[in-house]
């Protein structure tokens, strides 16, 4: 824990007085202009990637950037749902990113069919890539991983359309749903073609 709190030291000394003003104006301002959906993996760092300064970014991340389609009646221990909604409805921002990544630990235990049972949380929650799993079951090993990591980036945009709020959103065309890959070893973000346009033409 040293390292955060000196790594607190050297914000407050040397990165917030340059941004001092920007920070200013935050303290009674969000308008966030893009939802980001990353995965909780620590090598995966938004901000940092897409050089995003504070108040750019509203960020959820979960474990292999996974989103729940929207259920009825579901419980309000929801925090993925409850975070989209308010991103969208609320905050009213006009892009989603959902971000994968090379070397995900999640896209991993999946294409390589780990055994979760020590994990009954994991294994529950990675039920939300089922969709994707099943579309790469024909691709050969050395390939699964990769064609999982996209083809789970599509599943969880479809998912995503599920929600009442995003759905309008698209219907009234004031959001882009987008996705993306990270590449670790390179630093690169791939953007994925996505048929999750708006559904009213321009
Ligand atoms: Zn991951």
């Amino acid at each position: 824990m040293r390292h955060l709190a000196e790594g607190i030291d050297r914000f407050q000394r040397d990165v917030f007085p340059a941004k001092a003003g920007l920070f200013a104006h935050l303290a009674t301002t969000h308008h966030p202009g893009t939802l980001f959906i990353g995965c909780a993996d620590a090598r995966v760092v938004p901000e940092l990637i897409t050089q995003a300064d504070p108040g750019d970014l509203f960020v959820i991340r979960t474990a292999g950037n996974l989103v729940p389609a929207y259920a009825p009646g579901a419980d309000s221990a929801d925090g993925v749902a409850a975070s989209i909604e308010y991103a969208v409805a609320v905050l009213g921002v006009r892009a989603i990113v959902v971000c994968g990544h090379s070397a995900c630990g999640a896209m991993t235990a999946l294409a390589e069919g780990h055994d979760l049972s020590a994990a009954p949380a994991v294994a529950g929650w990675l039920r939300h890539a089922d969709a994707a799993r099943a579309r790469i079951a024909a691709v050969d090993a050395g390939h699964r991983l990769a064609a999982l990591v996209r083809e789970n980036v599509a599943a969880q945009l479809a998912n995503l359309a599920t929600h009442p709020a995003v759905a309008r959103a698209l219907a009234e065309g004031t959001v882009r749903l987008h996705g993306w890959v990270f590449d670790i070893p390179t630093g690169t973000v791939e953007e994925l073609a996505t048929d999750a346009r708006p559904a009213r033409a321009a």
